[in-house]
């Protein structure tokens, strides 16, 4: 006999069991999940962890208050079961001639709905420094420091040239897999099924989705959602969709932080400047000798970042650069890159000199790291398409932890036929058909990343 849901969900990431737990919330029933690992465990384990309300794209701040708004409800029900905190990411600069720039461009997303911006000097003390815990009786907004002796009162291992700390606030990181699990295990409560399968195909007739194969089972179905990850445009392809999206590798280190150079209490610090890294001269020659090592001698772009990883006693820090570019098909395992490790330590020892110690002699690292699936202006697909039942949820890019709760509820609203919110039309996959869209799309400004 045919097995029948009303619902499929392709893809146990964030963006599948945050569809699963808000489709509940709307009282929808008889919904399946499918993937075909473990959940949470590709992309959705590699990640930072992190999140913030500082977007340039106010369509994107919308969403991501939104669904900020719904990580703390659910952080209020569960007690804080997946350890939600607020201590900010902090962009640092050595150019103190960025005072200009950093402001005004802090008070534009700051009049997007970020929240209020705060400058403070040395003659000024209504800073609040960060609580290490929690996310309650925080503020909004941004703080911006300036002066080297105000930066490094509060965060004393940073550098002796920090000169402007921009100190976002409603921002942090969280126990991301914990708080995956929490809205499978709810949604599990409210008679969400899971299954570990392959989707193989998908049957279309008239326009409407009416099966999915699970491998040689066909099961129907009138309702699909698309929250594959990095195979979401594979699974466009199965319905004859072609979904803009590519991918990029990203990577990642974890590293043994055993001297204790990382204040253990930082918020996610990002270094904002441009920067050559110091190597030293052995290794400088070395490097120039070979065309595939002498580019590590050219200038590299803003935005190594790290946090400390664990408790108070923990000596493991995060470490990322994004220093340049992989576009390319999802592959496994990783494509991941042997000089990673060593010029992000490089590039974070700008920032951080307590960790020039390390240089030539750095425990080994773990390195990892996933597959940001993008389109072209860095905004996420949620919502229905010209394929009747089939709904997209994805393309979250770099930030499909902080958006999990807002793209989950979005779709939800989708397929309920509940009120949508205004930021909905931008998200979907008929904004391209826009002629206005695209004329926008060609002029399209930052793209949020970090
Ligand atoms: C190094 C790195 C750092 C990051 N840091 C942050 C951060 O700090 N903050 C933040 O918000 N985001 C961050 N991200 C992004 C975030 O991790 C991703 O956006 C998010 O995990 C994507 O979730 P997803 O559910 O779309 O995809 P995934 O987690 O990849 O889930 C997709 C699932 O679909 C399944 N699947 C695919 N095809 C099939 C099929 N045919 N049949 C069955 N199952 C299938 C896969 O097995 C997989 O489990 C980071 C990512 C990386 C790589």
């Amino acid at each position: 006999m045919t097995r029948k849901f009303n619902i499929i969900i392709c893809g146990a990431g964030f963006a599948g069991v945050s569809a699963a737990y808000f489709l509940t919330q709307h009282g929808l029933t008889d919904i399946l999940i499918v993937d075909e690992r473990d959940p949470l465990s590709l992309t959705s384990s590699h990640s930072t962890e992190c999140y913030r309300n500082w977007w340039p794209d106010p369509q994107m701040l919308a969403l991501i208050n939104r669904s900020i708004d719904l990580m703390e409800g659910l952080a209020d029900a569960s007690n804080n079961v997946f350890k939600l905190n607020r201590r900010g990411y902090l962009y640092v600069s050595a150019n103190l001639a960025k005072f200009d720039a950093m402001k005004a461009r802090a008070e534009k997303i700051s009049a997007l709905g970020a929240g209020p911006l705060r400058i403070h000097t040395d003659a000024d003390s209504s800073y609040l420094p960060l609580h290490p815990d929690g996310y309650k009786d925080s503020p909004t907004g941004a703080d911006l420091l300036v002066g080297n002796r105000l930066i490094r009162s509060f965060f004393p291992c940073l550098t002796e040239d920090a000169a402007l700390a921009l100190h976002v606030r409603r921002a942090g990181w969280l126990d991301s897999v914990g708080m995956g699990m929490y809205l499978l295990e709810q949604a599990k409560k409210a008679g969400v099924k899971f299954e570990q399968a392959a989707v193989t195909g998908l049957d279309v007739e008239n326009d409407s989705i009416t099966g999915v194969h699970l491998g040689a089972e066909t099961v129907s179905t009138r309702i699909f959602v698309n929250a594959a990850g990095p195979f979401f445009k594979k699974l466009g392809q199965m319905a004859g969709l072609e979904l803009p999206v590519f991918t990029e590798l990203h990577q990642k280190v974890a590293f043994r932080d055993h001297l204790k150079t990382i204040g253990r209490d930082l918020p996610l610090t990002i270094w904002d400047d441009p920067q050559s890294l110091d190597w030293s001269d052995d290794e400088r020659s070395f490097l120039a000798e070979d065309d595939s090592t002498r580019w590590m001698l050219e200038p590299f772009p803003s935005g190594a970042h790290t946090r400390p990883d664990g408790g108070p006693d923990s000596p493991i820090a995060l470490m990322l650069w994004e220093y340049a570019e992989h576009r390319m098909e999802p592959v496994l395992p990783l494509p991941l890159d042997e000089n990673y490790p060593e010029i992000v330590l490089h590039g974070l020892g700008r920032m951080i000199p307590g960790l020039k110690k390390y240089y030539g002699h750095a425990p080994k690292p773990v390195q990892d790291g996933g597959w940001y699936t993008k389109t072209r202006e860095n905004r996420p697909l949620v919502g229905p398409t010209p394929v009747n039942g089939y709904f997209l949820c994805g393309a979250v890019s770099g930030y499909g932890v902080m958006s999990a709760c807002g793209v989950g509820d979005l779709l939800a609203r989708h397929i309920a036929g509940a009120q949508l919110p205004a930021y909905a039309s931008d998200f979907t996959l008929s904004r391209y058909a826009d002629p206005a869209y695209q004329e926008i799309l060609a002029n399209w400004g930052e793209s949020g990343q970090l």
